[in-house]
């Protein structure tokens, strides 16, 4: 759907109302004093401290060769066809992203579940995969403790419907989905120490008609729902969103737990990638949203920009949207960014 009304930061929505996506306007100073600001408040309340260890968790080795593979990924997932969600197009998707994961030795499960929505009721499939933490549960003489924190990485999969009858989503559902599988691959061989990691691949995010409680965000509501219900000890939820596209210039949205934001902006510094990321001075309503509303931190990495030239996002909700437009530098970015917010969580 198109943008329809800007969004003032950093409010959240009132009462778990569902805002529409909006277009950005370039991050101003006033966001970037905003977060400092914050960060300073936070600072002054307690001792300071001690600045964090530069990665004192695991060090997941996210290589070029990762990044190419998850392009790759994106190509066989796009060859499948559009993906709209309640269609056998999208649950030919979520069967082969789970059937992706089992192949590399990871639990994948299909999570199916009915919604209703405007135009009627919609089945939707997330996919999920936990990748246990190389750390044993702790146990005491027989008692149960209190699970490890999991974190959640979650990549929706599923296209826009009506856009074209060949809209394949290579960067919106196609990009992210193929990283999230990369990465599960890369953590299944190297797992953090300290926290379980939950790939959740989300159907539905898109809206049939308008943003709202019942239309679109179907699978990241349903995930956070669940996670609420049982309790999870949720450490970081941390949402991919079109971030395959050439010219990457991931734009971090206001409604985002701060200290996420600015644990995204120091991995981006980390890997030579700062440049490339900036303060959205608005909210994006995304798969993260229904995280923070449900009490979770949650960071949206989305690259809201995405056209043909510096600055358009004309390719957005097009037949453009084709794997052409995406690099495989782009994903290893990512990838790598990724992995050392993971390395940075990763602490008991
Ligand atoms: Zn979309």
């Amino acid at each position: 759907m198109p943008p329809s009304h800007l969004t003032p930061a950093p409010n959240r929505p009132p009462g778990g109302a569902y805002l529409p996506r909006t277009r950005l306007r370039w991050p101003s100073r006033t966001a970037f004093l905003g977060l400092a600001t914050l960060s300073g408040l936070l600072a002054g309340c307690r001792p300071a401290p001690p600045p964090p260890a530069p990665t004192p968790g695991v060090r997941i080795p996210f290589a070029t060769s990762n990044g190419t593979q998850a392009l790759a990924q994106v190509t066989v997932l796009c060859d499948l066809g559009p993906r709209d969600a309640g269609t056998p197009g999208g649950e030919r998707a979520a069967r082969w992203i789970a059937n992706e994961l089992r192949q590399a030795g990871l639990p994948a499960r299909l999570d199916s579940f009915t919604n209703q929505t405007p135009s009627g009721p919609l089945i939707c499939h997330n996919v999920l995969a936990e990748i246990p933490a190389a750390t044993p549960e702790p146990s005491l003489a027989g008692r149960r403790r209190p699970a490890l924190p999991v974190i959640v990485l979650l990549s929706h999969f599923d296209t826009k419907s009506g856009i074209a009858p060949d809209f394949i989503g290579a960067n919106d559902g196609g990009s992210s989905t193929g990283l999230l599988l990369e990465l599960a691959r890369l953590l299944q061989r190297t797992p953090l120490r300290h926290c379980r990691v939950l790939c959740g691949f989300v159907d539905g995010e898109e809206c049939r008609i308008q943003f709202g409680p019942h239309d679109g965000l179907h699978g990241s509501r349903r995930l956070a729902s669940q996670l609420a219900d049982s309790r999870q000890a949720v450490r970081a939820v941390i949402l991919l969103d079109m971030i395959g596209d050439r010219d990457l210039t991931v734009t971090l949205p206001a409604n985002g737990t701060p200290q996420l934001t600015l644990l995204a902006l120091e991995a981006a510094k980390q890997v030579g990638a700062r440049d490339q990321f900036r303060l959205a001075d608005t909210n994006i309503l995304d798969d993260h949203q229904p995280f923070l509303d449900a009490g979770f931190p949650a960071v949206d990495l989305i690259d809201f920009v995405y056209g043909s030239a510096p600055g358009l996002h004309d390719y957005w909700h097009t037949a453009q949207d084709t794997v052409d437009k995406l690099s495989a530098t782009s994903l290893t970015t990512m990838g790598q960014v990724v992995a050392e917010m993971l390395g940075r969580l990763d602490t008991p």
